[in-house]
């Protein structure tokens, strides 16, 4: 005889705050492999990918910040011998991501696709000056993940209301 106590807690399983894992496909370009995301925001595949868009994200960055010549000495010589170990860091893990690449982009102006893994540069049209990304499919995976995220946000909001 079953008792009530032994029957499994169907309750606990349709716990409202779980995310449900689904079959996604890795952001990073390049990748695009499928893998089991469970958490709402996982965008990438493995720890190699997100290794892979932590170089990308140095050498975006990187570019960003020589255009603007922001961050400029400003702060006591403790700061600027701190930022220099940061920077010369940096520039090594550079030098790898661009040695896989290809050196000769390097003479292109305009900055590189904001799509994650992506090393294309996105050169600025008339048409379009704001342009982000360099092609149709990485613009197009980029609206899905960010609207996927903006959805998921919303309904976080929702609950913690
Ligand atoms: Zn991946
Ligand atoms: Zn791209």
């Amino acid at each position: 005889m079953i008792r009530p106590e032994d029957r499994p807690k169907s309750s606990q399983s349709q716990f409202p705050n779980q995310f449900h894992c689904r079959t996604r496909h890795c952001l990073r370009k390049g990748c695009g492999r499928a893998f089991r995301a469970c958490h709402p925001a996982s965008r990438y595949c493995s720890d190699e990918c997100r290794q892979e868009v932590r170089r990308w994200q140095n050498r975006r960055y990187g570019q960003r910040y020589r255009k603007t010549g922001k961050g400029k000495a400003k702060r006591s010589s403790q700061a600027r011998n701190r930022r220099r170990r940061v920077k010369e860091q940096k520039r090594t893990e550079y030098t790898a991501a661009a040695g896989s690449v290809g050196q000769h982009n390097e003479q292109h102006q305009g900055v590189i696709c904001a799509r994650p893994g992506c090393y294309e540069y996105v050169l600025p049209t008339r048409h379009s000056p704001g342009q982000k990304y360099c092609s149709k499919p990485c613009s197009s995976a980029m609206r899905c993940v960010s609207e996927r995220e903006r959805r998921w946000r919303e309904r976080l909001k929702q609950r913690n209301r």
